[in-house]
């Protein structure tokens, strides 16, 4: 079929929608029309170089939609179906898959390189993470469409197809935060802010929520840090705040001196979890004793999420008012101006901008 996507044919390069061609779903895939997608500061990266991936290409990565067609051996999903998609494949074959952990799934990549279904001229067009969903439709493994049942609008629900299951995952599930713990969560754009109702709904006593922006740090109390504060002399506030160390510090940011930083300001025994993407260069300095005080850091990736399940659980706090998708959306914009919401995340937005087909 012909459809709509906005292309970037080189770096750097302003989006331009144009006609493609689309093929038919194969056997295990389906045929998804797009509904909304928000602009994740990843599709950025990939623009400025940061990530993997071949120009042209069709970047978006966190959407929802409805299912229009599917292969002859599709099982889990049907023609009508809601559904939010996933960037893991989970497979179902690879040593991580067959562990569970889909999250961590091999055959996840940031590049199709122009394999897929998606072409233009004879030409194949890249999809950043198997997706690219700045696009009318897209043909995707059934196991990346996830069905859903919700009265939560696309609007929102599509945040939970990357930053939402990345910061809420990585309190619930990488973090595994319990009743009366103290946490940090470093950095409150949709992934933090995400990360803080993880805490809270995990039963965090104390959330303290740290970004150099008031606005949103005004955000991170409204939706339940019990402190907010800025970067100034930050291990020693938090030292203070805590009575010598915080029992959980996730880091949503991707800087190094914040990785670091949240090493320190746990206490003995303590977790420090990254979620911020680093730079491919990046090295972390950490003092090695403090491993020998049983502190430990780790990384966590699409929070740890079974998406198959992960996404209706999230979608039903939605709906019983204890996660609050309204303080992640800046401004919802027609797909046609896409630019114009890549120049809003340029200017420092404060939150997401989403973009409705
Ligand atoms: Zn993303
Ligand atoms: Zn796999």
């Amino acid at each position: 079929m012909k459809t709509q996507a906005a292309i970037v044919h080189n770096r750097n390069e302003a989006f331009s929608i144009e006609q493609v061609d689309l093929r038919d779903p194969l056997e295990t895939e389906v045929r998804v029309k797009i509904e909304a997608c928000g602009i994740c500061r990843s599709d950025l990266s990939a623009l400025e170089g940061k990530e993997t991936i071949q120009f042209p290409a069709v970047l978006g990565h966190e959407a929802c939609g409805r299912v229009e067609a599917v292969g002859s051996a599709v099982s889990t999903v049907r023609e009508g179906d809601a559904v939010i998609l996933s960037w893991t494949p989970a497979c179902g074959q690879c040593p991580s898959c067959l562990r569970g952990n889909v999250q961590l799934c091999l055959e996840i990549n940031m590049t199709t390189g122009g394999r897929g279904p998606l072409s233009q001229h004879g030409q194949g067009i890249d999809r950043f993470m198997g997706l690219g969903a700045f696009c009318e439709h897209i043909v995707v493994p059934e196991a990346m469409a996830v069905p859903i049942n919700s009265s939560i609008p696309p609007q929102h629900a599509c945040l939970i197809g990357c930053a939402v299951s990345t910061g809420f995952g990585a309190a619930v599930n990488s973090a595994k935060i319990y009743p009366g713990e103290t946490v940090v969560v470093l950095g409150c754009g949709g992934v933090g802010l995400s990360a803080i109702q993880g805490a809270r709904v995990a039963g965090a006593s104390t959330i303290i929520a740290v970004d150099p922006i008031a606005q949103r740090r005004a955000a991170a109390g409204a939706l339940g840090a019990s402190d907010v504060l800025g970067p100034d002399n930050l291990v020693a506030e938090i030292r203070r705040l805590t009575s010598g160390g915080a029992d959980c510090a996730i880091e949503c940011v991707g800087s190094v001196a914040t990785m670091e930083q949240c090493f320190e300001m746990i206490r003995p025994g303590g977790r420090a979890v990254v979620v911020g993407l680093p730079g491919y260069a990046d090295r972390l300095a950490i003092p090695a004793l403090g491993l020998l005080a049983e502190k430990t850091i780790t990384g966590s990736i699409y929070g740890s999420c079974q998406p198959s399940t992960d996404f209706q659980k999230i979608l039903s706090l939605g709906e019983t008012g204890q996660f609050n998708f309204e303080p992640l959306v800046d401004k919802v914009r027609p797909f046609r101006e896409i630019n114009q919401g890549f120049d809003d995340m340029r200017k420092g937005s404060l939150t997401r901008v989403v973009l409705a087909f």
